[in-house]
């Protein structure tokens, strides 16, 4: 772990500042509070106390003062009392500062309250509050046996600092330490997770798509854990697409080509008839357009996938497009002896006419190549609101169940359709094309009897609505 740039540190640096900085805006705000607030109060606590001190002693003529006033320093109390001719003495805990100024005793003496608490002379830090200083005491006068003294009385220090204080002391230590333990511990669970992603994230750009990363958290960084995972199973099943893709072509082109080096070998023959020669010549011939038709339909499926969304929509005439692809078969439709009808309406359609012709197209030669002789084909467009459905129906040999949900796969062929030519790409370029026109397709199918495949695509807003010419 490089500890200067680490998430782990920077968390922690920042914790313990915010600990640090929240701990001096406490004190700092406490300090105002006791200096604006509490030292007045304290002062006024403490003048009604020895007011109460100097009105027992002036109203008991009989007191032994002496003993009066150790009792009070044995009760807590650090007092030192003078009086006018200049004696004085100390009762109770000791003071550490004992200078007071002439003047104030002597304004005592003369009657004054001396409020020492609220005039001791400010400090930053709340200190002020414990400093053992004459001056940080109320003064007060009392008279006894005709004399005047002047009582400076403050409580006794020591007596602050009661068990109370020492178990609120223990528990802010306690807590500084139990929220440094947390915090370090809490910042060890955000960042080994990331921890974990970022080696996953390694794995992956190494191509391990088998990766996956252990992190159950129902918090972000278990929903950046999951969609990770997920991330990574589409990468694998793109690896796995792609490799069977690359296989799938290679044996495509495989095939063809060992036919026609087979055959162009056998045409080498000196003594060969013509018949013969004929009949491998449309071989190579035959297997050449296999490949050439092969070519073209990669190349479509590949700019398929370049497009990405974008398909540049041009308004035409869906019915004419249908008309002239059924024109052009209509050779073939006479040589395999089946008959055709076309029921369209005059529709118009806002969409990339050459990609969509190639839907048709492959539609049409399917409902063709897997007719049997005799057999029909029915071709409806209808309009349904804001879309359009076109619907090829043929009853030619079908498609047996399990093979239904596989015939958009790339390169899928039924095993009753490979007696006829096909690359087993057709239906996957229409299903991308119908997507790419935010489309949909539907396939039904009963073995023997025959098959319906229904294109239904949205008419945009915008394009020419579907009027009548
Ligand atoms: P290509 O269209 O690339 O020349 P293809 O026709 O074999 O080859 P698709 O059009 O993708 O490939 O069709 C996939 C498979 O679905 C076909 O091989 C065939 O088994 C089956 N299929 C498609 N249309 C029909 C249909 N109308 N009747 C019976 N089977 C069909
Ligand atoms: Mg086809």
């Amino acid at each position: 772990m490089k500890l200067k740039s680490s998430l782990y540190v920077k968390y922690l640096v920042v914790a313990l500042l915010i600990m640090s900085v929240s701990t001096v805006l406490a004190f700092l705000a406490t300090n105002m509070y006791y200096q604006q607030v509490l030292k007045e109060q304290n002062d006024a606590k403490n003048t009604a106390i020895a007011s109460r001190m100097a009105a027992y002693i002036s109203g008991q003529s009989k007191l032994n003062l002496q003993e009066h006033l150790s009792m009070l320093g044995q009760a807590g109390y650090q007092i030192y009392v003078v009086n006018e001719s200049g004696a004085s003495g100390y009762y109770g805990g000791e003071y550490r500062r004992k200078e007071l100024e002439r003047s104030i005793i002597a304004d005592v003496l003369a009657g004054d309250v001396y409020h020492g608490m609220r005039d001791y002379r400010k400090q930053l830090f709340v200190t002020g509050f414990f400093a053992n200083d004459i001056r940080n005491s109320i003064g007060i006068p009392f008279v006894h046996e005709g004399q005047r003294y002047a009582m400076f009385v403050r409580p006794d220090i020591r007596l602050l600092f009661s068990e109370v204080h020492t178990m609120m002391g223990g528990m802010a230590l306690l807590m500084l330490v139990v929220s440094l333990l947390a915090i370090i511990i809490a910042a060890w669970y955000l960042v080994r997770p990331i921890k974990k992603l970022t080696a996953a994230t390694r794995r992956i750009a190494a191509e391990d798509f088998e990766t996956h990363v252990r992190i159950s958290r129902s918090d972000e960084l278990g929903e950046l854990a999951a969609s990770f995972n997920r991330m990574a199973k589409q990468l694998l099943a793109n690896e796995a697409e792609r490799k069977s893709f690359i296989r799938n072509v290679s044996h495509d082109f495989q095939s063809p080509l060992l036919n026609i080096g087979g055959y162009a070998a056998l045409l080498k023959q000196k003594e060969l008839d013509e018949a013969s020669r004929r009949q491998y010549a449309a071989v190579i011939e035959n297997e050449a357009m296999r490949l050439s038709n092969l070519t073209k339909q990669l190349l479509l499926l590949t700019s398929l996938d370049q497009r990405g969304k974008s398909i540049t929509r041009r308004s035409y005439a869906l019915h004419e497009q249908i008309e002239r692809i059924v024109m052009k078969y209509r050779w073939l439709l006479e040589k395999e002896e089946i008959s055709i009808s076309l029921d369209t309406d005059p529709l118009y359609l806002n969409g990339d006419e050459a990609l969509l012709e190639n839907v048709w197209e492959n539609l049409l030669t399917n409902a063709i190549k897997y007719n049997k002789p005799g057999g029909k084909i029915r071709i409806r467009t209808e309009r349904e609101r804001k879309q359009v459905n076109v619907t090829f129906e043929d009853t030619g040999i079908g498609i047996a169940e399990q093979d239904l949900p596989h015939v958009f796969e790339r390169f899928y062929r039924a095993d009753a359709s490979r007696s006829t030519n096909g690359t087993g790409l057709g239906l996957s370029i229409v299903k991308e094309t119908v997507v790419l026109h935010q489309g949909e397709i539907r396939i039904s199918s009963t073995r023997g009897e025959g098959t319906c495949v229904t294109v239904t695509l949205p008419i945009m807003p915008g394009a020419d609505r579907l009027d009548t010419v």
